[in-house]
């Protein structure tokens, strides 16, 4: 959500940050935002690219928050968000992601893209049309950060359980059909942006559906 939301919009969202926001937590790991070399954006909705950019010293120019990164966006991502239509304009905010082509740090991708050792962006289309997630593979062992292919660890176990936010839900459940599989094969984990009770876990089969576990259980 980053850090130029209005009192309003912090209500909206119940925002607390009993902890800090992510600048805060990254210094905890004695990482600058000018150490930051990728940010990859699932997708431009407001609550997923917010901390793309911050107010600069004089608050009032909107500059990126991470200075030497570049910022990894599908191209039809970009597409979509710079041209809203009447369903999509209350989240693609111009100021979350119009600042980075003007300093030169946008990237646009053009399908699943390779990042670093083990880590790729993968398309996951259906929450937006090109909305991409992160798989990541380290020693045989594989996590995959869903991003909103499912907002709620229960829109992962159940395919036909979508939000009201999918612009494309009939691909949404085709695409985690898809990875429901994979990740029972693979025993992954799977990492989700939005839940706050089971955050990590594991998919297995449970009837007709699947479950997740969390590692303790
Ligand atoms: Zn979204």
């Amino acid at each position: 959500l980053g850090y130029r939301l209005t009192d309003k919009q912090a209500m909206v969202f119940g925002l607390e940050r009993r902890d800090g926001g992510l600048i805060e937590k990254l210094a905890t790991l004695n990482i600058a935002p000018a150490d930051v070399d990728i940010v990859i954006n699932t997708h431009l909705h407001g609550d997923h690219c917010g901390g793309n950019t911050q107010f600069a010293a004089n608050g009032e120019t909107i500059v990126p928050t991470f200075p030497n990164a570049e910022y990894w966006i599908q191209r039809l991502e970009w597409a979509d968000a710079i041209l809203p239509n009447e369903r999509t304009r209350a989240t693609y905010l111009a100021d979350n992601f119009l600042p980075l082509q003007k300093t030169g740090q946008l990237k646009l991708l053009n399908g699943d893209t390779p990042v670093a050792g083990g880590v790729q962006t993968v398309i996951t289309r259906g929450h937006t049309r090109a909305h991409q997630s992160i798989l990541i593979e380290s020693e045989g062992k594989y996590g995959l950060y869903v991003g909103d292919m499912a907002t709620l660890s229960y829109h992962f176990e159940r395919t036909a359980w979508v939000t009201a936010y999918d612009v494309e839900p009939l691909e949404n459940i085709e695409t985690k059909r898809r990875w429901q599989h994979w990740a029972v094969e693979t025993g992954a984990t799977i990492l989700f942006e939005h839940e706050p009770n089971r955050p990590v876990g594991v998919l297995r089969p449970k009837g007709r559906h699947f479950q997740l576990t969390v590692n303790s259980e």
